[in-house]
């Protein structure tokens, strides 16, 4: 890969022909048309996000002769150019110049360009900016690419593959999943977390249709003239959950859906009684795992595991431990019920409290307290044996 260093290129050169697209949210070109801004394995703009506060550092740090860092451009062709490292800066510095955004002036007015004094204007205007140009093979830009930091805020995982499999697939991808303009983001935001321009949306679709496998099915479908699968798995998932569970929780949206409809999707439920199910375990206490309650109700209400249900606390495991072995001994029993009927050698055993757990006398999934007159000790045997809480 070979590079030159290019000192002379000033603001006012890449700001000619500036576009800054509201509906993507990315700029698209600069210096008369000759430099591509957001080639397609560049990451959304993110600059403006955090009310603003980093393009605003961008515009004071040139006002203050700061230097911005180094930018890099990839020569595609002659005379032409994509920005490699540089996108969120020079995105910023278009955007001021173009009037998106204004900066604070040192009474604490908003200012915008237009609106500054022809002196600070030219500061900008002719500040040099510090570029390297890259002519080398796209495997050895996208190599390079992949190990460093843009600007501070290094790339995420789902950013990287985007770059390491660019093509027609990530741009279709992208404009669906990636596009905070889009309007089902709202709905898909009940049940994915994350930002949708750091990628988590997009991250999210192909870990789904792709069972975790994100990295090869991107590499299997990178020349894809369409993504009708990725869409149409996507869908199914969402339109599957939003139509068993009809009321939307929080902690919805911190699940591995895709799983889960794998896993459960050709079973019959009955919403409204889902929906009545969902409603008293969030109201119960006990529960301390209040993500575990949509698979806990989807599996039948059988793995109690999954809801880490409050368990009894030692102050009331020793209360109970000291009544229960006293009455064992005065009846001459071992101090476990359930030894205590058996016709083992242990019949007759005290076990000390370390060998014993604390167990619910009537099940908490039948209505079973965690409270001091539900609790009973049992060896740690018979309360494996006994198994649900
Ligand atoms: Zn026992």
């Amino acid at each position: 890969m070979k590079t030159t260093l290019r000192t002379e290129i000033t603001v006012a050169e890449i700001c000619d022909g500036f576009v800054y697209n509201e509906f993507e949210g990315k700029g698209l070109f600069g210096l008369s048309g000759k430099l591509t801004i957001q080639p397609e394995y560049q990451r959304n703009y993110i600059y403006a996000a955090d009310g603003g506060k980093r393009e605003a550092a961008v515009i004071e740090s040139i006002l203050q002769g700061y230097p911005l860092g180094l930018i890099y451009f990839n020569k595609v062709a002659e005379d032409k150019f994509e920005v490699l490292d540089g996108q969120q800066r020079i995105t910023s510095i278009g955007r001021f110049v173009k009037d998106k955004f204004a900066i604070k002036d040192s009474g604490g007015m908003p200012q915008y360009f237009s609106s500054m004094a022809a002196d600070k204007q030219n500061l900008i205007l002719d500040a040099k900016l510090l570029i390297y140009e890259c002519d080398g093979q796209e495997s050895e830009i996208k190599d390079w690419f992949k190990t460093i930091n843009i600007a501070g805020v290094p790339l995420n995982e789902q950013e990287l593959l985007n770059a390491v499999y660019s093509g027609k697939f990530v741009t279709l991808a992208k404009e669906t999943f990636s596009n905070s303009q889009n309007a089902n983001t709202q709905k898909w935001s009940a049940y994915v977390k994350g930002s949708v321009i750091r990628q988590d949306y997009l991250e999210c679709a192909l870990k789904w249709v792709s069972k975790g496998e994100i990295g090869q099915y991107m590499s299997t479908h990178r020349n894809d003239a369409n993504i009708h699968e990725l869409v149409s798995y996507f869908n199914s998932v969402i339109g599957w959950v939003s139509s068993v569970f009809i009321s939307v929780e929080s902690e919805m949206r911190l699940l591995d859906w895709g799983r889960l409809y794998e896993t459960y999707h050709d079973q019959p439920y009955n919403p409204t009684v889902l929906a009545a199910s969902v409603a008293r375990l969030y109201g119960d206490s006990y529960v301390k795992n209040r993500r575990g309650i949509f698979e806990y109700l989807l599996g039948g209400s059988k793995d109690t595991k999954l809801l880490e249900l409050r368990i009894f606390d030692d102050a009331t495991k020793k209360s109970v431990y000291a009544t229960q072995t006293q009455k064992a001994k005065a009846q001459e029993k071992s101090n476990c019920p359930h030894c205590a009927i058996g016709h083992e050698s242990n019949k007759k055993k005290i076990w000390p409290l370390p060998e014993m757990d604390a167990d619910h006398v009537t099940a908490w999934s039948k209505g079973g307290d965690t409270a001091i007159k539900n609790c009973q000790l049992l060896c740690k045997t018979h309360n494996r044996a006994k198994g649900n809480c």
